[in-house]
């Protein structure tokens, strides 16, 4: 019997299971894939740095390979907008290492090529994972069971239908992804900037990146909404932008396809003896699909809930639902909304509008505290964005997004009312 399983080493997995093993609690760690291959998975790479030094969290120097100070977006004909933020261009595999390596230092068991696919019940209470070997198969009980099996929700998707936290990604939340890492002829690229850029032409609904690992070391690649995309992924990336003479001669060092998601939080990530931590709890910014640093938060997020837990029933684990809430759900949750009306806007609308931020910079914290936004859309307007009244119309939404989510419920008394209140909102709104 432990105390903690974690069903996935990936990074939100090996980080909780560090972190607790690290405080005494007997952890066991499995992944699907063999033990040198953890760490490994197709990604962009670039972890923003905001607010992880209030953790006490420091990326490995041995697994960044560049920091950038900068996002930058671009629109077909316009000067960039840039965000300023430290951006670390993470070694992936190496990053995934290091935090394994560190999870098993502190004590935690690790077993690899080991797939969770069930949890084990009792009444209302998950006691731990049913889980593959090669040539067996292993029951592990444990008094609190985490999954971090990523996009798969290996565990949560199996639980009851019924149960709060069982709610499945629905297909529409889903964005799918093609990305390569390059090596290039020639030192070429400005390691500063991490570029997005939005091109209707080239992936409709979605964006492409180009991210400095090095000056020449790219992270490349394009990914949209999986419900909008009936073209070859792969095809545009060789077409629109690996033609670019900056690749010509390049190697291909990595490529692959990946899913995250792209939705509002999950309402709920709990249950008795139960937390999904991660992409498996959707915990994905919904706008520009970042899941790294939401997976570092929320994995420190858990450690401390079940560190002051006297018992790890619902109502005890509950405070893991707010505090994630408080410190990134609620933006999520904003983006989720923004990013829809964005979406449903084309180029030509929403050019008046981008138009007042383009050449600027500003801070990402502004960006993602939606402080930058409505003095610029009035200057919008004034511009020729013909679109006032449905910004206005978005703006109040936005608004309705905070009020709703800053009353996410302090216990799990009051969460039906809440949910039906959540879900009635996105599905009118959608
Ligand atoms: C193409 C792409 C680009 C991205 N770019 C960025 C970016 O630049 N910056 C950013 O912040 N985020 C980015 N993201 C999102 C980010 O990669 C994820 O949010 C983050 O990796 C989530 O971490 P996690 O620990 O929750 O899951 P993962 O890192 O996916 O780890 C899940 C682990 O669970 C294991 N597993 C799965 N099923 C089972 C099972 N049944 N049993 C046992 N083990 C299992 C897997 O093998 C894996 O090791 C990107 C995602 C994609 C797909």
């Amino acid at each position: 019997m432990y105390d903690i399983v974690v069903a996935g080493a990936g990074i939100s997995g090996c980080i909780i299971s560090y972190l607790l093993a690290k405080k005494g609690f007997k952890v066991c760690l499995i992944d699907v894939k063999r033990a040198e291959d953890v760490g490994d998975k197709v990604c962009g790479d670039a972890l923003i740095g905001r607010g992880l030094d209030l953790l006490g969290f420091e990326p490995p120097s041995g697994a960044i390979t560049n920091v950038a100070s900068a996002l930058r977006f671009y629109a077909s004909g316009m000067a960039p907008i840039t965000l300023k933020t430290r951006v670390f261009l993470l070694d992936r595999p190496r990053f995934g290492q290091y935090f394994l390596h560190k999870a098993v230092d502190n004590g935690s068991i690790f077993v690899d090529k080991c797939r969770a696919f069930a949890p084990i019940l009792e009444g209302d209470k998950i006691i731990g994972i049913k889980a593959r070997t090669d040539n067996s198969q292993v029951e592990l009980f444990a008094k609190v069971t985490i999954d971090a099996s990523g996009i798969n929700c290996a565990i949560r998707r199996n639980l009851p239908k019924d149960w709060w936290v069982s709610k499945p990604i629905g297909r529409n939340n889903l964005a799918l992804c093609y990305r390569e890492i390059r090596k290039l002829k020639e030192s070429k690229v400005n390691t500063e900037y991490c570029d997005v850029f939005y091109d209707g032409k080239v992936v409709p609904k979605g964006y492409y990146w180009i991210f400095p690992k090095r000056d020449d070391l790219v992270n490349v690649g394009l990914g949209a909404r999986m419900t909008t995309i009936n073209y070859d992924l792969k095809e545009r990336l060789y077409k629109h932008i690996l033609s670019n003479p900056v690749f010509n001669e390049s190697e291909i060092l990595a490529s692959g396809f990946g899913m995250l998601p792209i939705s509002p939080p999950l309402s709920c990530s709990t249950a008795s003896g139960f937390i999904a931590i991660g992409d498996a709890a959707e915990q994905v910014n919904p706008f520009i699909g970042e899941g790294i640093r939401p997976s570092i938060i929320s994995a420190y997020i858990a450690a401390e809930t079940i560190t002051k837990s006297k018992d790890f029933d619902q109502d005890h684990l509950w405070s893991y639902n707010v505090d994630f809430m408080k410190k990134l759900g609620i933006r999520h949750a904003m983006f989720a909304a923004f990013g829809s009306f964005f979406e449903r806007l084309n180029y030509e609308e929403v050019k008046p509008l981008l138009s007042v931020y383009e050449g600027g910079a500003y801070k990402f914290d502004d960006f993602e505290d939606f402080n930058i936004g409505l003095l610029l859309t009035l200057k919008a307007f004034l511009k020729g964005f013909k679109q006032l009244k449905s910004i206005r119309r978005e703006i109040s939404i936005i608004k309705s997004v905070l009020s709703i989510y800053k009353d996410y419920p302090d216990s799990p008394k009051t969460f039906l009312e809440w949910m039906h209140k959540a879900e009635g909102f996105w599905k009118d709104y959608s």
